[in-house]
């Protein structure tokens, strides 16, 4: 599956914040945030004229990059959040976290998004009881997370647990056991993403 391979701290200096798409590195003053918190390029520390399109740009790519989803990816979330009864950029925020790669990191068995999909995508999580490698993968309510038996990467998602100290109140974990759980779909209040996602909705709905 198609994912963007540029790099990661570029992504977080154009957005003017910590985007945690590096792990560990995120967490420390090797953090190109905590270095040069001016865009990139050689432009990057000029007067940029804001507009409305710009604003609602820069919190779409913002959140884009936040959920690592190419930009044919993102829409397709928002079209299907649009057809839902409800708030669109409610379910849109909802439907970005209860997919099982955003779960994993949420859970803390991941130390970013970017690993949680590779884990995923080389099986080492069931659901259920069952393996699923598909990151996109849209968990429900009470479905089982767990790490499969014979995984090779126990240790590595051990080590990342190490990186969190609580999850989210719409998430269970065990990190000792290395099992997980969604209590419920989370509400817009539980949910920690920096982006103003009326923005997105209005740049969309244009
Ligand atoms: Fe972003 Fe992490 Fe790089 Fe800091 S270290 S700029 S948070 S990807």
């Amino acid at each position: 599956m198609a994912r963007d391979l540029g790099p990661k701290c570029r992504l977080c200096r154009r957005e003017g914040m910590k985007l945690f798409l590096k792990g560990e590195r995120c967490l420390t003053e090797k953090c190109a945030i905590e270095r040069r918190s001016y865009p990139p390029g050689e432009h990057g520390r000029g007067r940029i004229k804001q507009s409305e399109y710009l604003l609602q740009l820069r919190e779409k790519q913002k959140a884009r990059r936040y959920y690592g989803l190419l930009e044919k990816q993102f829409r397709t979330y928002y079209e299907k959040a649009a057809k839902r009864t409800g708030i669109t950029g409610d379910n849109l925020l909802r439907s970005l976290e209860l997919r099982l790669d955003n779960v994993i990191y949420r859970l803390g068995f991941a130390a970013s998004r970017a690993q949680a999909r590779q884990l995923v995508r080389h099986g080492h999580f069931q659901i259920n009881g069952r393996r699923v490698n598909i990151p996109s993968y849209q968990v429900k309510p009470d479905e089982i997370i767990t790490v499969a038996s014979n995984s090779s990467a126990q240790q590595t998602i051990r080590d990342a647990t190490d990186l969190v100290s609580s999850v989210a109140p719409w998430l269970q974990a065990d990190h000792d056991g290395l099992t997980g759980k969604v209590l419920k779909q989370p509400e817009r209040a539980e949910i920690d993403t920096p982006v103003q996602e009326q923005l997105i909705v209005e740049l969309y709905s244009k």
